[in-house]
C-alpha cells in the first residue's frame, strides 16, 4: 500500500480519474491532509463513503514517529524521527524573535563528503521521499501549542537537497500550496553545496530563496573542503548564482564556515569581496561547529571580527551566525540522525 503523502496533487487527480472519480476531489483530499492534518480517511466527511473506502483500500496516511526530542538552552529543539524503513533523520526547530524556523533534512546521510560536516561521516543512505519531508513539518507541529506556528522552512538539515531534486520540488509545491500548508515561497530557503544544473532548474521551477554553502575563496581550498567543487567549480557556481532569479529585494545567501588557518585569513576576506562583487547577496559567517574527531577549529573571536569587518567595510550585508543548539548537536553540520548513546 502507498502512503498518500507521497502523491502530488496531480498524482491524486490522475488516480481519481483512473477510478472514474471527479479529479477535483483531489483538492478536497489535499485540504484534509495538509490543512486539517487528517490522520484517517474516515474523517474526510465531504467525500462519499464509497470514495473513502477506495482510498482506504489503496492508501494509508503516515504518522511521524518521534524517537527523541532534545531541547537546547537557547530554545532550539532537535527531533530524531524514525522512518518506516527504520532509518533515522533529524530536524531542528529554531525559535527566533520574529520567526519560528524548521530546518528540514532531505536525505539520510549525505554523499558529498565535505570534510567539515558530521552528516557525511556516516556515508549516504538514501534520498528522502516526499512524505518523509512533509512529516518533519507534522512532527514539529505536533509539539507546538495552538498559538505557535512554524513560519519559515530551511532545507539545511541532513543531505544535499538538490541531489534529491524531484522530491524536493514536490515538497516545495506542497509546502507552498495555498490551500494546504500555505508557506509563502519567500519563507522557504533551499541550501546547496552548489549543484549547478539543479540551481538553474530550481530557478526556473520554484520561487524559493537560495543559500549556497561557499566556504572557500579559491578552487584549491574548496576542492579540499568540498569535493563537489571539482565537478562544479567556483567560477561556474557564481555564474549560476548571478543568474538565479531572486525576486526583488531578495538576495542569495552565501554561507561561509570560518575555520582557523583554512579559510579565515585577511586575504580570504578580500578575495570574497571580489568574488561576490556583482551578486545581490548576503553573507552568513558561521564559526566552525566542532564535533568529535575533527581537526578543524573555530577561529579566535578577533579573527572572526576582522574577517567580518572587511566584508562590512566593502558594503556587504554580512552577519556572524552564532549557530543555535550547539549543546544538543543541533547546529549546522552536527546532524547525523543517530541516537546519542
Ligand atoms: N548540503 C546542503 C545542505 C546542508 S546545509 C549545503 O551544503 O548547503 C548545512 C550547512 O551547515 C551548510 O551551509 C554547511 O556549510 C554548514 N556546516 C556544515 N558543517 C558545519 C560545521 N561543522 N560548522 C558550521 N557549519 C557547518
Amino acid at each position: 500500500m502507498q502512503n498518500i503523502k507521497d502523491l502530488s496533487l496531480e498524482d491524486i487527480e490522475r488516480w481519481l480519474a483512473s477510478m472514474g472519480e471527479k479529479p477535483y476531489r483531489a483538492l478536497q483530499i489535499f485540504v484534509w491532509l495538509f490543512n486539517r492534518s487528517a490522520n484517517s480517511f474516515d474523517n474526510m466527511t465531504d467525500l462519499s463513503q464509497a470514495l473513502r473506502q477506495r482510498l482506504k483500500e489503496n492508501f494509508y496516511i503516515s504518522q511521524p514517529k518521534i524517537l527523541t526530542k532534545e531541547e537546547s538552552k537557547d530554545g532550539t529543539e532537535k527531533l530524531l524521527l524514525e522512518l518506516e524503513d527504520e532509518n533515522c533523520i533529524e530536524c531542528v526547530l529554531i525559535p527566533e524573535e520574529d520567526r519560528l524556523t524548521l530546518c528540514i533534512s532531505s536525505q539520510v546521510g549525505c554523499p558529498l563528503d565535505c570534510g567539515f560536516c558530521m552528516t557525511s561521516k556516516g556515508g549516504f543512505v538514501k534520498n528522502l521521499k516526499l512524505s518523509e519531508m512533509v512529516d518533519q513539518i507534522f512532527a514539529a507541529q505536533s509539539l507546538l501549542s495552538d498559538e505557535q506556528k512554524i513560519t519559515n522552512l530551511v532545507l539545511m538539515g541532513m543531505g544535499e537537497p538538490l541531489l534529491n531534486y524531484d522530491e524536493v520540488l514536490k515538497f516545495i509545491n506542497i509546502a507552498t500550496y495555498q490551500k494546504g500548508l500555505a508557506f509563502a515561497p519567500r519563507r522557504i530557503t533551499v541550501s546547496t553545496s552548489g549543484i549547478i544544473p539543479m540551481i538553474e532548474k530550481l530557478g526556473r521551477e520554484a520561487k524559493v530563496n537560495l543559500a549556497v554553502s561557499l566556504n572557500a575563496t579559491t578552487d584549491e581550498i574548496r576542492n579540499q573542503l568540498m569535493p563537489i567543487n571539482k565537478k562544479y567549480p567556483l567560477k561556474a557556481l557564481l555564474n549560476a548564482c548571478r543568474k538565479y532569479p531572486a525576486a526583488r529585494n531578495r538576495h542569495i545567501t552565501f554561507e561561509y564556515i570560518l575555520m582557523q588557518g583554512v579559510n579565515d585569513s585577511i586575504e580570504d576576506a578580500k578575495r570574497l569581496v571580489t568574488l561576490l562583487k556583482d551578486i545581490k547577496c548576503k553573507i552568513n559567517l558561521i564559526p566552525f561547529n566542532p564535533f568529535p574527531d575533527t581537526d578543524f577549529k573555530r577561529p579566535s573571536d578577533k579573527a572572526i571580527s576582522t574577517f567580518h569587518k572587511i566584508l562590512l567595510d566593502n558594503n556587504y550585508v554580512a552577519i556572524i551566525r552564532t549557530s543555535k543548539g550547539q549543546d544538543i548537536s543541533a547546529a549546522c553540520g552536527q546532524l547525523r540522525g543517530k541516537l546519542q548513546r
